[in-house]
């Protein structure tokens, strides 16, 4: 199926708001199988909508709109695909006992305009909204299908999570199953390399590989049958992947460095604390975000003074006079000093200079060091040049550091 992502909004055209929803639906119908061929935009303008449409059903066979349905005299595009397609609009009596319910419970009244988001063009499949007031529909017109959603994205992604996905699994008699692996520790070309025959020689499954800032990712795609497994197409393929870059895959799909490493911490009862210098919390905030940290985390501390790596941690003035803050040494007294006073299973000390300024020719901005611990006196400090400005140089910092507990704690080096 081709299809054709139809925003409609002048405050897209001006350049007021981004077009999320289209990119957000472009990932969506790639995970469908659905070949997506264009992104169009219009204005709240009656003819032009209407122009699009027209265009649109002579290249696709589905065609999504986003926007313009609410209940103001520029929300128009049902109005519009109803006369382009000449169908009446009428009134969809369940969407109105929605609509003044939730006037109702928010004791807002409910106003003359607002019974026009219950208007449909005949024969319409409604899409109950979960948060908003206007439902969306699904035309089916000949052999073209046209999807009517609303702009905000908030209601926006529900109805296609709960409505239009199984619509248009429904219409389909193959399925698409996709797993994500995530990989740390390598750069893109080093895994294609690694990996390079098994990329030339893709068809089904499909792999697409990603690189985001720090991480890569590998999307494994499988097209089945509608009744058949497609895990029996990924496993074989994910076994071959996982053979030659091994434990460099950290997790699969929603993983994240944090949720494995706290995941990890919970099936092995440990918990940890973290003393973060030029990270400044990072590595506490990304554990925390983590449902079930509580039961893991003990403490984050920000000693990002010299004064305060004295107080909290027992870092010496002597190994501060002598190394510097940002050194191998006071690294090691950190984690040591929040072990000590947090009791912890597992510390991790950052130190280093994010930058742009604080660098000399000895110590470089990008410079940071990266103690990870242990109660039973397991011991690394890892020395890193890191690239990238300021908040590049804090993420990965946190990053390896998330990385480098993973690996101790699956006593991987
Ligand atoms: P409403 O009932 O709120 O009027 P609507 O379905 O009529 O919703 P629009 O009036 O076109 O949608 O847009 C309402 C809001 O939705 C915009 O102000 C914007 O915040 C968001 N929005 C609309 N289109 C998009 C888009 N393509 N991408 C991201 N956000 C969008
Ligand atoms: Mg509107």
């Amino acid at each position: 199926m081709n299809a054709e992502i139809i925003g409609v909004g002048t405050e897209l055209l001006l350049g007021q708001i981004v077009n999320t929803d289209a990119q957000y639906l472009s990932q969506k119908l790639s995970q469908l199988g659905i070949n997506l061929f264009y992104h169009t935009v219009v204005g709240d303008n009656m003819e032009r909508v209407k122009q699009a449409l027209s265009i649109a059903v002579d290249r696709v066979d589905l065609i999504i709109t986003t926007g313009g349905l609410g209940p103001t005299m520029d929300d128009l595009t049902k109005e519009a695909i109803a006369e382009f397609l000449g169908l009446k609009l009428v009134a969809h009596q369940p969407s109105i006992d929605a609509m003044e319910a939730f006037f109702v419970k928010r004791g807002r009244t409910i106003s003359k305009n607002n019974y026009k988001q219950a208007d449909f063009p005949e024969g319409a499949i409604i899409l109950p909204n979960s948060v908003g007031t206007a439902p969306g529909a699904i035309v089916e017109y000949n052999d073209k299908i046209f999807v009517i959603l609303p702009g905000p994205p908030r209601e926006l992604q529900p109805m296609f999570e709960n409505h239009v996905i199984p619509y248009l699994e429904s219409k389909s008699d193959e399925k698409i199953v996709s797993k994500v692996l995530k990989i740390y520790g390598i750069g893109e070309s080093v895994m294609e390399e690694k990996i390079q025959d098994i990329l030339a020689n893709q068809s089904n499954p499909t792999i697409a590989p990603l690189a985001g800032d720090s991480e890569l990712t590998l999307r494994i795609t499988a097209k089945t049958a509608r009744n058949d497994d497609p895990l029996t197409l990924i496993q074989p393929l994910e076994n071959r992947i996982r053979e030659r870059l091994g434990d460099l895959i950290y997790g699969v799909d929603g993983d994240t460095l944090e949720s494995v490493v706290v995941n990890l911490l919970t099936r092995s009862s440990k918990t940890l604390a973290v003393a973060e210098s030029c990270t400044g919390g990072l590595i506490a905030q990304r554990i925390t975000s983590i449902p079930g940290a509580s039961n893991v985390f003990i403490e984050g501390t920000i000693t990002y003074s010299n004064q305060s790596k004295i107080e909290r941690l027992g870092v010496t003035k002597k190994t501060l006079n002598d190394y510097g803050a940002v050194s191998y040494e006071t690294a090691t007294e950190m984690v040591k000093g929040i072990l000590h006073t947090t009791g912890a299973d597992v510390g991790i000390s950052i130190t280093g200079i994010a930058g742009p300024r604080g660098g000399t020719p000895d110590k470089p901005v990008g410079l940071v060091y990266i103690a990870i611990a242990d109660k039973n006196g397991y011991m690394k400090v890892q020395e890193h040049n890191l690239l990238g400005e300021r908040t590049r140089v804090q993420q990965t910092a946190a990053s390896i550091a998330l990385d480098s507990v993973r690996r101790m704690l699956l006593n991987i080096n």
